[in-house]
């Protein structure tokens, strides 16, 4: 039990965030308990609102949380009370993926993060009636404490609550777009790289290409204020897709795309980024589908030489990748911290709006302040 604890509860399918307080079971072997001090808001969160994920209702959702170990169970060995960690997305630590280090490969992936239970079907989080609450990504971190398992937290190195906050957003979607440019796409210099949709996956991804030394690079959205952020952040090209003919702008400025990231999983814009693609191109799909899960195909068929996949977490080893992420923020190479913008945790449905409006890139609820 974890006194005072409180989550953001969603109760029905695209039901409101409205905070109750919860009732946190004390850490199982292999299980930490983390006080948050900041959660990234996701568009995952918000599929999972909307019911696309096959979520099960009461759900604490949230899954860029970062935050202090507070308490840990009796086999955890890699972090310790007070602990500065993020945590990611969970993995078995037992298949022959997660044995050699590509835990986003895990066999039980979906389980793990979107079953809503552990392994023996209990969930670790309560509503003060007892009632069982979905576990999102194991971790639920819309909420002032996360009960999470030891895999999924990263400890990370920060100067104090402020800076951890800003570091939440490494868990997923930060992780995810850099990780599919870095760890999948390798674009080399020179080559031609664009990405559509410039929300936090995108504009990530955007930011690895360029420490990889791909030109040019271009952002193709449909919000403004997005593609003056791109440019700020090193986009060569911007393209406003409500006013300009995308297809012919990119013919233009790179006939036939090496690497492409696809952020917003709509079958027009995927349809658009695969015809964009040159011979030999690379595109990755990153968006959750906004049609559901039955719309996942490709609505047109790559070339023999194209190579056209969906990314899970950008194939990341949140272990590794993401204190590789932090070093280069600190060395101004990785300026992710320019996307987020931080609200009061009790300010959570109007971050949720803001994020869907794509006024804010990436909303990062603040708790404990
Ligand atoms: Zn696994
Ligand atoms: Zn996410």
């Amino acid at each position: 039990m974890t006194p005072g604890a409180r989550a953001a509860v969603v109760r029905r399918r695209g039901g409101p965030f409205e905070f109750e307080d919860i009732r946190i079971d004390d850490p199982g072997p292999d299980e930490i308990l983390v006080r948050v001090v900041g959660c990234g808001v996701c568009h995952t969160d918000i599929a999972a609102r909307d019911g696309l994920l096959e979520t099960i209702f009461p759900a604490v959702l949230g899954h860029e949380g970062a935050g202090v170990v507070e308490k840990v169970g009796p086999r955890v060995g890699r972090v310790r009370p007070g602990d500065g960690v993020v945590l990611s997305f969970g993995s078995c630590g037992r298949c022959a993926h997660c044995r050699e280090g590509r835990p986003a490969r895990c066999t039980t992936f979906d389980d793990i993060n979107f079953g809503g239970r552990r392994a023996d079907g209990t969930s670790p989080i309560q509503d003060a009636a007892g009632t069982p609450l979905s576990w999102f990504f194991g971790q639920s971190s819309f909420a002032s404490h996360a009960l999470t398992r030891e895999r999924n937290a990263v400890p990370v190195d920060a100067a104090g609550d402020d800076e951890l906050a800003v570091f939440a957003p490494l868990g997923c979607g930060v992780q995810a777009g850099a990780g599919t440019v870095l760890n999948e796409l390798e674009p080399g210099p020179g080559d031609s790289f664009a990405v559509f949709g410039a929300g936090t996956v995108g504009l990530s991804a955007l930011m690895a290409a360029r420490l990889a030394g791909a030109s040019p690079l271009i952002a193709v959205d449909v919000v403004s204020s997005r593609l003056e952020t791109a440019l700020e952040l090193g986009a060569t090209h911007a393209i406003d897709a409500r006013e300009e003919n995308v297809g012919e702008r990119l013919a233009a400025i790179a006939a036939g795309l090496d690497y492409g990231v696809e952020t917003t999983g709509r079958s027009s814009v995927i349809d658009q980024a695969i015809r964009s693609l040159g011979p030999r191109g690379s595109l990755s799909l990153l968006g959750v589908s906004a049609e559901g899960e039955d719309e996942r195909v490709f609505p047109q068929t790559p070339g023999p030489r194209q190579q056209v996949f969906y990314s899970i977490a950008g194939d990341s080893n949140p272990q590794r990748f993401i204190p590789f992420l932090i070093r280069c923020h600190r060395e101004g190479r990785f300026p992710f911290d320019r996307l987020i913008r931080q609200y009061p945790a009790a300010e959570i449905n109007e971050a949720v709006a803001d994020s869907i409006s794509g006024v804010t890139i990436k909303p990062v609820l603040r708790f404990g302040v």
